[in-house]
């Protein structure tokens, strides 16, 4: 886990920490020693719980609070349990034990709401579907596992019944948001990582008294002691994640990023949706198939989710290759069209201007001694310009025309239904307008019958080329 003792406080607690599970595990069996032992490292862990609340203070300071407060009363109700089974011939169930048991999970629930919202601001629906698509299949295994027979047990009355479906319906639920947080892309650090851990701790040692009960196996002293240490860890590691310095980081938000899932967790959804068919295939090879319904609607569900799923990645992808096509075909510098739109815009406007019999130019504008500026202002100073000149000649065009960046400090203007004599004074307005007292040079040609792309950019540039000749700021007419 990488842990690092980086303070004694740290250390005391973890010293402190190992001497109390290490004892839990010898004081006698059954002794009122053991259940104060126990119920002293539950509220050690609350304790730590409070004391990094108030040492290192984590954003977010209610998440922590609640789950001390969550921690405590699980620890309490192991006390609670012992003072009614000695002061009572018979409890009963459920009783007072189990409402302080199961305190911890509307508590941690709440705690852990919070930070996952603090963590995730931007909304990720793709990891809330694929959280839900993971919690569903899990959901399932607990439904057919434990749920379903809490519920089933004839002996409890409607109360136990409801009691005894809390305890798989509460494990789930903080499953959901351990399954959220771990998906959510923010900090995993060292208290994050311990918080996972300690939640994990009570995940893992219900589903093994699932499993226990499932088989209909008594453990022995030690199986029930080494369960019942699993939740103790969970108590301290609960303190611990407070207690490290990484804690103040724990609900920092995360980057925004995107919907991709990683193979990793591709793998995961896989296996996720597999658990349904696999359950029902189990079922059909071993006996009887008793949970049809909740088969046949986890496996709805988890259908519905994938194709949720894939719907958003579909719509990813028409945007991201959406704005690839607008990236292709944009010039990044100046915002304006690039050649390869310049390439395919051309021969559709020649096209047009045919079949319209109407007159149509072409300019090729070069900057003036461009080299000169960079020379002497820097090249970012000439990235401005080259800027701030697309704006202001874009000024000067009407709506038809187009401005291109050809390449360099080179440009190209697509002048529909211009003469030469507008095509001349709209770009002698674009000469005017160059900014930071620069000047450029232009060639126009005038498209002539049966003349083809190439063909035409070739005669303006020969005008550009004459136009630089003359002694550049100006425009030139290429010959008809
Ligand atoms: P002329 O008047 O003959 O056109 O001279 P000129 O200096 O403008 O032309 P020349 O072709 O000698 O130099 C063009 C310069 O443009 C050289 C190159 O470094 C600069 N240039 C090309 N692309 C960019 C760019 O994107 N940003 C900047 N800042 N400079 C660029
Ligand atoms: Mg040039
Ligand atoms: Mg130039």
């Amino acid at each position: 886990m990488g842990y690092t003792v980086r303070s004694r406080l740290i250390a005391a607690y973890l010293a402190t920490g190992v001497v109390g599970l290490a004892g839990f595990l010898v004081v006698p069996d059954g002794s009122l020693m053991q259940v104060v032992w126990q119920v002293a490292v539950g509220f050690l862990g609350a304790a730590a719980v409070v004391v990094g609340i108030r040492r290192r203070r984590p954003d977010v300071s209610a998440t922590w609070w609640l789950i001390a407060a969550g921690v405590a009363g699980n620890a309490a109700g192991i006390g609670v349990e012992t003072i009614l089974t000695r002061t009572m011939t018979d409890p009963g169930f459920p009783s007072w034990a189990d409402a302080a048991y199961l305190s911890l999970y509307p508590f941690a629930a709440a705690g852990l709401t919070l930070l996952v919202r603090r963590r995730s601001p931007h909304r990720n629906r793709s990891t809330a579907v694929d959280a839900t698509t993971l919690t569903t299949g899990i959901g399932l295994l607990a439904w057919i596992f434990m749920i379903q027979p809490a519920a089933a047990d004839p002996s409890i009355g409607l109360l136990g019944h409801i009691v005894s479906v809390a305890y798989p319906v509460g494990d789930i639920v903080l499953l959901a948001m351990t399954v959220r947080l771990l998906l959510d892309g923010a900090t995993r650090n060292v208290s994050f990582r311990l918080l996972c851990a300690a939640l994990l701790c009570f995940l893992g040692g219900d589903s093994a008294w699932a499993v226990v009960n499932q088989m209909s196996w008594e453990p022995g002293p030690f199986a029930h002691k080494l369960l019942a240490a699993v939740f103790l860890a969970g108590y301290l590691t609960f303190g611990a994640a407070a207690l490290h310095p990484d804690v103040r980081a724990v609900a920092r938000p995360a980057p925004p990023r995107p919907a991709r899932p990683s193979r990793r967790m591709l793998v995961l959804l896989t296996a996720t949706s597999l658990i349904a068919p696999a359950l029902l295939l189990a079922e059909a090879l071993t006996h009887r198939v008793t949970d049809a319904l909740a088969i046949s609607i986890g496996c709805a569900a988890l259908f519905l989710l994938v194709v949720t799923r894939m719907t958003q990645l579909l719509a990813q992808l028409d945007l991201q290759s959406q704005k690839v096509r607008e990236l292709a075909v944009t010039d990044e510098l100046t915002g304006l069209p690039n050649r390869r739109a310049w390439n395919a815009e051309l021969p559709r406007a020649l096209e047009r201007a045919r079949r319209d019999r109407t007159p149509l130019s072409v300019a090729l504008v070069d900057l003036d001694h461009f080299k000169r500026f960079n020379d002497s202002y820097g090249h970012p100073a000439g990235d401005r310009l080259l800027k701030e000149a697309s704006a202001a000649w874009q000024a000067h065009l009407r709506t038809v025309d187009h401005l291109a960046r050809f390449g360099g400090e080179e440009f190209v203007v697509l002048l529909p239904d211009a003469t030469a004599e507008q095509a001349r004074m709209i770009l002698d307005r674009m000469r005017e307008a160059t900014p930071l007292g620069q000047t450029f040079s232009a060639g126009i040609a005038v498209l002539r019958d049966g003349e083809s792309s190439d063909e035409i950019v070739a005669r303006a540039d020969e005008a550009l080329y004459a136009a630089k000749g003359a002694g550049r700021n100006q425009v030139a007419l290429a010959g008809l």
